[in-house]
């Protein structure tokens, strides 16, 4: 029996209370922010100015693309009490606007939104307990008795926090450089793979000779100021893949697993992963390397139950469009994350009691 795994930032956010893809970057003040001392009857920003000066430089960069949005930086300057920028009506998924500036090769730009992804997945997670991977990893992945392989669309390394008990990982990437710290545990003893064909915060690339270096999961905001290609001494930039951009060759070997592991899998569990529309190469991917047997499994989260059965249907039309050539059943549930791993661990129980 083969298992897959397949999370998106739902699950994340569900762990540790990370963005969801749209607010990526843009709730990065309102996520992180602190409300500022007041001197003299007005608001002192300077120390808030200084922890958000590339969210600052982010707004500039977004009129250069969405001229509609010009407005921002200012609104920005003047926030006064308000650690937020005013709401804005329309949010750009920063994948789109990756793959813009990589178009328009302003690789300033690139990595200034790539800096910004880091520092807003970082800050948001410091501090929490991300209590269901923990568990995921000690329910499921620990006592399993199928074989198991995840794919994870996420950035962040919140999967793997936990991994020096017993529970080990492999992105099955040639690293030309591991941390020490790293070294002791990375892919040691059966580990699990873990394909993250979207490029990992922990995995660092230079940009010039390619050179991938892999660090230790205890990150903070600046980490990558002042990391130098040990080889050409140009920065490294934290690993956040562009869509067709170049580090093919580095990354197709993933995207073969990836298909390798859906062509032989039982049952794949899709946690918080939504298929996004503006993400068509991943939809296509999985029509195209997943067996028509395969038993697929939906966990999402619906607040409200009034609300659940539309976004049941919804999601099923979904499906259906995009593997219109699935034999077995769809099984749905909008009981998230949580409700999953709780149905897991009760699905277990059940079982050594009967
Ligand atoms: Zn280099």
């Amino acid at each position: 029996m083969k298992h897959v795994y397949v999370f998106g930032a739902g699950a994340s956010a569900a762990s540790a209370n990370t963005p969801l893809g749209s607010e990526l970057v843009w709730n990065y003040p309102s996520n992180c922010g602190q409300v500022p001392p007041i001197n003299n009857g007005v608001p002192d920003l300077s120390e808030e100015n200084e922890s958000f000066k590339n969210f600052s430089s982010f707004l500039k960069l977004v009129t250069t693309i969405y001229p509609e949005l010009n407005s921002l930086p200012q609104n920005w300057d003047n926030r006064g009490m308000w650690v937020f920028i005013p709401q804005v009506e329309k949010k750009h998924y920063v994948d789109e606007m990756l793959e813009i500036l990589h178009l328009k090769r302003n690789n300033q730009g690139v990595e200034l939104v790539r800096k910004l992804i880091f520092e807003h997945l970082v800050e948001s997670s410091i501090g929490n307990p991300n209590q269901l991977y923990k568990k995921f990893i000690s329910e499921v992945l620990k006592n399993s008795q199928q074989q198991i392989s995840i794919i994870s669309f996420n950035f962040d390394f919140l999967l793997h926090e936990d991994f020096e008990k017993d529970v080990y990982f492999d992105y099955l990437l040639e690293f030309n450089w591991i941390d020490d710290n790293r070294q002791r545990t990375y892919a040691k003893n059966q580990p699990f793979n873990l394909i993250k064909p979207n490029g990992s915060l922990d995995w660092g690339i230079c940009p010039s000779c390619n050179r991938l270096y892999l660090y230790f999961h205890h990150m903070f905001k600046n980490f990558y100021d002042n990391k130098r290609c040990s080889d050409c001494g140009s920065q490294i930039q934290p690993f956040i893949i562009i869509p067709h951009e170049r580090y093919g060759n580095i990354i197709e070997p993933l995207w073969l697993s990836a298909a390798n592991d859906l062509k032989v899998a039982d049952k794949v569990i899709i946690i918080g992963y939504s298929f996004p529309d503006y993400d068509k190469r991943v939809s296509n991917f999985f029509a195209k390397s997943l067996n028509s047997y395969a038993k697929l499994e939906i966990v999402n989260y619906c607040e409200h139950e009034k609300d659940k059965a539309r976004e049941k249907n919804t999601i099923l039309a979904k499906y259906n469009r995009i593997f219109p050539g699935l034999r077995s059943e769809i099984d749905i549930h909008l009981d998230g994350f949580e409700g999953y791993l709780n149905r897991y661990v009760d699905g277990n129980a059940y079982e050594r009691g009967g």
